[in-house]
């Protein structure tokens, strides 16, 4: 007797919602060639031929010379820290996806929480060094909303320490200042191409990498350490990305350059809106050339009728799921709250970020109503 699976449609959604954000999907028709491919050539994973084909597409995309793939932005992270041997204290920020200090937890590293800057969101430099121990080894900032660090005074910070810095540029895909790509400064930085940011694989991530020797180590340890098939080198994970993801990647990079411009004009376009109501101020705008427009987040500032909470339940009586990115913070979890870095009186611009910044949808194909529709949410208030 055969299995079978019953097929049926699934309904169109009869909502009205507006999400935060939305998947890019191309016409399916457009994936059908890359999966006949797949099924003919019978390579599933373990390094085929659209994972090399997105690899060096990536690298020419994005402006770098060295990149591994991998299955989620989580294992890349957890696996830069291991391959740069990270140990001890590494320095990082409390305003960021939970997954940047797991990555550290996942390597038995103690992080060790650096308040961040009110303007740009991100670690703040001036706060870095009186946080540095005889522990500490590294430095783990995040280009929040994909708005640059002060990468130079970072840099400056880790050289005059010794210490490494691996960027969690999880939401910078793309992002340049005059230098070139954000993506290059560091040891090491971190991309995550899960569903909900710009450049997605449906699960995806990868590791930009200085030089080939970094590369093959990274590559060795996403593949259980092995370097060949009898020789296995540390206790590496399972990172590898599969070929049905490397695929949609290659398809993804041919509609990218639309989706973008189509998110910067959303950007422009609240920001025209809202620049003239009382007691919000959209955030952005860190020196970037070239942004991605990932996020449009917005303080709710004291001026304001109501406060982010108040404004956050609001959208959603509307049918609007607007996110408070980033609330909690990551060290108000139970499994940092301990730390001593984590006390609130060590991170008071965190506390007042987290309590303002609320993000609004923003994905191609939001449509000038929905905008309409969401900005009004805010001016009747
Ligand atoms: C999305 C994200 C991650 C995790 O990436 P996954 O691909 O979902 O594992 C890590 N850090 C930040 C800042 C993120 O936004």
């Amino acid at each position: 007797m055969s299995a079978s699976v019953q097929l049926r449609a699934v309904p169109p959604r009869t909502d009205e919602r507006i999400y935060v954000t939305q998947p890019h999907l191309p016409p399916l028709a457009e994936f059908l060639p890359y999966l006949q491919e797949i099924w003919s050539s019978k390579i599933l994973t373990n390094g085929g031929p659209f994972h090399r084909q997105l690899e060096q597409a990536l690298c020419d995309y994005l402006g770098v010379k060295y990149l591994s793939l991998f299955a989620n932005g989580t294992l890349a992270l957890v696996t830069a820290l291991q391959a740069h041997r990270i140990t001890g204290e590494v320095i990082t920020t409390p305003y960021s996806f939970v997954a940047t200090a797991h990555s550290l937890l996942w390597n038995g590293i103690k992080p060790v929480f650096v308040d961040i800057d009110p303007n740009t969101l991100n670690l703040d430099p001036k706060r870095i060094e009186e946080a540095i121990t005889p522990q500490t080894t590294a430095i783990m900032p995040v280009h929040c909303y994909g708005h640059p660090c002060d990468v130079e005074a970072i840099q400056k910070i880790a050289d005059n320490y010794n210490l490494k810095v691996i960027y969690d540029a999880a939401h910078a895909f793309g992002v340049r200042t005059e230098s070139g790509s954000v993506l290059q400064h560091g040891d090491l930085s971190v991309l995550s191409f899960h569903a909900t940011k710009v450049f997605n694989t449906f699960e995806g991530g990868a590791i930009i990498c200085p030089d080939a020797k970094t590369k093959q180590r990274i590559d060795h340890l996403k593949n259980f350490g092995f370097v060949d098939e009898v020789t296995v080198v540390a206790p590496g994970i399972n990172g590898k990305m599969s070929e049905v993801n490397a695929a949609f990647g290659m398809l993804q990079l041919q509609h990218i350059d639309a989706a973008l411009e189509s998110r910067k004009k959303i950007d422009a376009t609240y920001r025209r809106l809202l620049s003239q109501v009382r007691g919000i101020r959209c955030l952005g705008d860190s020196g970037e050339t070239v942004a991605n427009y990932s996020y449009f987040p917005i303080q709710v500032d004291a001026d304001f009728p109501l406060s982010r909470d108040a404004l956050y339940d609001k959208f959603r009586e509307q049918e609007i799921i607007v996110r408070r990115y980033f609330y909690p913070l990551i060290s108000d979890f139970p499994m940092y709250r301990g730390l001593p870095s984590a006390h609130r009186s060590n991170l008071p611009c965190a506390a007042d970020a987290s309590s303002k910044v609320l993000c609004l949808p923003i994905y191609p194909g939001l449509s000038e109503a929905d905008i309409d529709r969401i900005v009004e949410v805010i001016e009747s208030c």
